[in-house]
């Protein structure tokens, strides 16, 4: 280890010879209150200076100077020096003499360490002595803001307990939805079964003309295949006729196993008018057998509807026969129920028009209630499952009577695809 005095420089020499030290050199400071030119420095100036320009940590004795340019370690406190001087000053006021007083060296405080001048010099805690302890550390983020760190911890706890609760509600109404999904299938074909049960007889005459037809046909022809030249074009045009026939009975059946059939719900893209026409088929054997004219007005452009073809097709039907139901019922000359499609914004609509005796306020206040009904044998499901269904694909559905005319009207509005 190598010592270098400075008592010998002028402070401004100091101050140059201290900027540019060799590595792994410190300054020990003691006091300067003249430096070797003889200018004088009061107070800490100095010190305070010298740290300034050091690129060496400086020490120190006396731990009045820690607190901004000392970087540390063990050295005698202020009140030990002062405590024991004045012990001896009372022992010479008590008439001892000075010279025979010794007193013993004093101890050193434990060692402390400025943190700023530790982050300058690149130390770190784990080099200090120990039992050192570290002074002008600023506060962690815990210990400056515990209090708004536990409130934003307790409020993040709790609002993913809230989620937490949210998402365990949302699956038990999806579950719940489902389960109500699946019992509005169930139900709908159980209403559709009833309603075919209705229309058996008007089914059965409506397969019953093209069968009575093609007896017709088959005796004429072999009546014809008896005689000795038959004629082999009238031969030709009654084979025509029974299989017109046959595909009008085929197509008969065939309708009524559609509207039978048991799907779970499934959504797919289609065109309204398609499905209006289809019902308004469906059910113009029962419009006819009761003498009502089922019209339909379709809408010049396509609908596209994403939804269910069986569901809404059972809609419409379940409208149509109320709206049968009510005409057959009254003694109005012109009975008609007619179907309409029309676009309104994003919304396609079917208006199902009747000559009946419409409905009044009191009733359309729970037409759509389950078990609603004014009919004998009516069970009253049939518009609360219309009404389900076309909740269901996002749609709305409301009850009118005509305009200035006798008869009601249902209006169904669901979004276009
Ligand atoms: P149901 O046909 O078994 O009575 P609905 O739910 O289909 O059950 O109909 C409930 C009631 O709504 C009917 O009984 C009838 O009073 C009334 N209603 C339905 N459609 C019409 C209509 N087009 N005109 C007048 N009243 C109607």
């Amino acid at each position: 280890m190598q010592f270098k005095w400075y008592n010998e420089m002028s402070f401004e020499d100091i101050l140059k010879d201290a900027a540019n030290l060799p590595p792994h050199t410190v300054i020990f400071w003691q006091l300067m209150n003249v430096d070797a030119a003889g200018v004088s420095h009061e107070g800490p100036s100095a010190l305070f200076r010298l740290a300034a320009t050091a690129n060496a940590p400086i020490f120190t004795h006396d731990d009045a100077f820690f607190g901004e340019a000392i970087l540390g370690g063990p050295m005698q406190t202020r009140t030990e020096v002062a405590k024991t001087t004045a012990e001896v000053a009372v022992r010479i006021l008590d008439g001892e003499k000075a010279g025979d007083i010794k007193t013993p060296p004093l101890p050193l405080s434990p060692p402390k360490y400025d943190w700023r001048l530790m982050q300058r010099f690149g130390i770190s805690e784990s080099d200090l002595p120990p039992g050192s302890t570290v002074f002008y550390k600023p506060p962690s983020p815990w210990e400056t803001y515990r209090w708004p760190i536990l409130s934003a911890l307790t409020v993040l706890l709790f609002q993913a307990g809230l989620i937490t609760l949210l998402l365990l509600e949302r699956h038990r109404r999806q579950t719940a939805e489902m389960d109500s999904r699946q019992r509005m299938v169930e139900l709908a074909h159980v209403n559709r079964f009833s309603t075919a049960g209705e229309m058996a007889a008007s089914i059965a005459h409506e397969i019953n003309q093209p069968l009575g037809a093609i007896l017709n046909n088959t005796e004429t022809a072999k009546i014809m295949l008896k005689s000795q030249y038959p004629n082999l074009n009238e031969m030709g045009e009654i084979v025509d006729d029974i299989q017109r026939d046959n595909s009008r009975a085929t197509e008969v059946i065939g309708r009524l196993r559609n509207f039978m059939k048991k799907a779970p719900f499934e959504r797919k893209n289609f065109d309204l008018n398609d499905q209006v026409a289809e019902t308004v088929k469906f059910l113009s054997p029962e419009a006819r057998s009761r003498d009502i004219a089922l019209r339909s007005k379709p809408n010049g452009a396509p609908l596209p509807i994403n939804g269910d073809p069986i569901q809404l097709q059972q809609v419409l039907s379940n409208l149509i026969l109320n709206a049968l139901d009510a005409t057959s019922d009254t003694s109005e000359p012109e009975k008609a129920v007619t179907v309409a499609t029309t676009r309104t914004g994003n919304f396609a609509e079917v208006s199902i028009a009747d000559t009946g005796p419409g409905v009044s306020p009191e009733a359309a206040k729970k037409i759509f209630d389950p078990f609603f009904s004014t009919k004998d044998h009516g069970m009253g499901m049939g518009l609360s499952i219309v009404r389900t269904i076309v909740e269901t694909h996002n749609g709305r559905i409301e009850v009118d009577n005509r305009n200035g005319e006798k008869g009601a009207v249902f209006r169904v509005k669901l979004p276009l695809a």
